[in-house]
């Protein structure tokens, strides 16, 4: 027999029970919803939600897609040198589509997760980020830095995936063929050789954790990020097919190199020793190995098939920084000024003054940008109001400009470090 009810009770239209069985009932116009069914119902909407867009995902037809020549043409327009570099990003940006368009019983193509070594400030997030304009597919940049293992004040491996996840409104299907960047991946290198003492909190637990990550499993992810709390709804995440590009400036491992040359050529006689002039140029021959040694495990260099290298920016490149990217510094500045009716005319002697000075005070690339800024701060002051409608930016007021900025600074502390 159906239980009687109370006139003056709230009960739920869809399990039955009154307002005192339930933590909050919702009234609506011809019933009423408890707060387990109002959840439930959420659940549900989000599934089938999610079963719409998996058939909903964006056509990748390969004949429209761009090919590797137009992808590191791209690229060309931003990211000075590194060809070696943007081969490989664009090949495999290519092949990760070629993979998403594979039929089921087509040979099984396998990802070509990929490993870029290089100095910082020589460009790796500039790929990323250039690379994530003209993707057809979603993209991530997370940094390794901010994982630690479970357990430790820090956030959880799945967390890498919020971010992807965020990128594509939460779309589960999209983001399983997203493409995902971990920056700084060398912090989560195994310090020493000897872990088993102390637990190693930054290395090789996270690195465990990642490697899950790498192989491709189901994952579930804290929509929020951060660390996972018992109470928190997880995504449910398959990285089957999402494609890793990890980079790291990996300090120091030239030495790991040089190591492992002068060995093979003490092995077999040869005359070719690494001379010291060759250190710069170190890098090229970054093999697997050299990671191991740096601390990274094999499972995890197993899974990052592709290692591919950045080289040191020389003075050249740094000047080539100044001036051709579309959206180089210079432009930016004549940009500004244009909109302001002043045509900024920089000399050619000012560039390579900027740029010895960013390798004096040892700070490469980035360094570029704030010495042009600090250079132009009382022009761009000045611009809106002046009269003249071109301005001629010469060495000299380059040189006044920084003596009396904090740059002077760094030079100062240069001169009595080196005497
Ligand atoms: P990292 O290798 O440490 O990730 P970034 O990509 O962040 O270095 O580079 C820092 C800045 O230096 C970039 O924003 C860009 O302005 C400049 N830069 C570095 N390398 C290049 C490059 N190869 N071509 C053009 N600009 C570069």
């Amino acid at each position: 027999m159906a239980k009687k009810r109370d006139q003056n009770t709230l009960y739920c239209s869809f399990c039955g029970r009154s307002e005192r069985e339930v933590e909050l009932m919702l009234p609506g116009m011809n019933g009423c919803i408890c707060n387990d069914c109002a959840e439930r119902a959420v659940e549900l909407s989000h599934e089938y939600l999610n079963k719409i867009s998996q058939s909903q995902l964006t056509d990748l037809d390969l004949e429209s897609l761009p090919k590797p020549e137009e992808i590191k043409a791209y690229l060309d327009q931003y990211v000075i040198g590194q060809e070696t570099a943007k081969r490989y990003l664009s090949v495999a940006v290519y092949n990760h589509y070629k993979r998403l368009n594979q039929k089921s019983d087509d040979i099984d193509i396998e990802k070509s997760n990929i490993i870029i070594v290089g100095p910082t400030g020589t460009g790796k997030t500039l790929l990323a980020k250039t690379i994530a304009r003209m993707l057809k597919v979603p993209f991530a940049i997370v940094d390794a830095t901010v994982l630690t293992e479970a357990g430790y004040v820090g956030e959880d491996i799945e967390s890498l995936l919020t971010r992807l996840l965020a990128a594509c409104d939460y779309n589960v299907a999209e983001a399983e063929r997203g493409i995902v960047f971990i920056d700084e991946i060398d912090k989560i290198a195994r310090k020493g050789d000897n872990p088993s003492i102390t637990r190693d909190v930054s290395g090789e637990g996270v690195q465990q954790g990642l490697l899950k990550l790498l192989e491709g499993s189901v994952v579930n992810v804290p929509p929020q990020g951060g660390r996972k709390h018992p109470e928190q709804k997880m995504i449910a995440v398959d990285t089957k097919n999402i494609l890793f590009i990890c980079g790291g400036a990996f300090e120091g491992i030239e030495r790991k190199i040089a190591q492992r040359l002068n060995t093979h050529v003490v092995g077999y006689g040869a005359g070719n020793h690494v001379s010291k002039s060759d250190r710069d140029k170190l890098l090229h021959f970054v093999a697997p190995q050299d990671l191991r040694s740096y601390g990274l495990i094999p499972e995890i260099i197993g899974r990052l098939p592709i290692l591919t290298n950045l080289e040191p920016l020389d003075r050249d490149a740094l000047l080539r920084i100044l001036t051709e990217p579309r959206n180089a510094i210079v432009r930016q500045y004549k940009k500004l000024l244009d909109m302001d009716g002043v045509e900024l005319v920089v000399e050619d002697d000012v560039l390579g003054f900027i740029v010895d000075k960013s390798i004096e005070y040892k700070l490469g690339a980035r360094g570029l940008r704030s010495l042009f800024e600090t250079i132009m701060i009382d022009v761009m002051y000045e611009a809106p109001t002046m009269k003249k409608k071109r301005y001629v930016l010469t060495r000299e007021f380059a040189e006044r400009q920084l003596s009396k900025s904090h740059f002077e600074l760094l030079s100062a502390t240069h001169s009595t470090s080196q005497q």
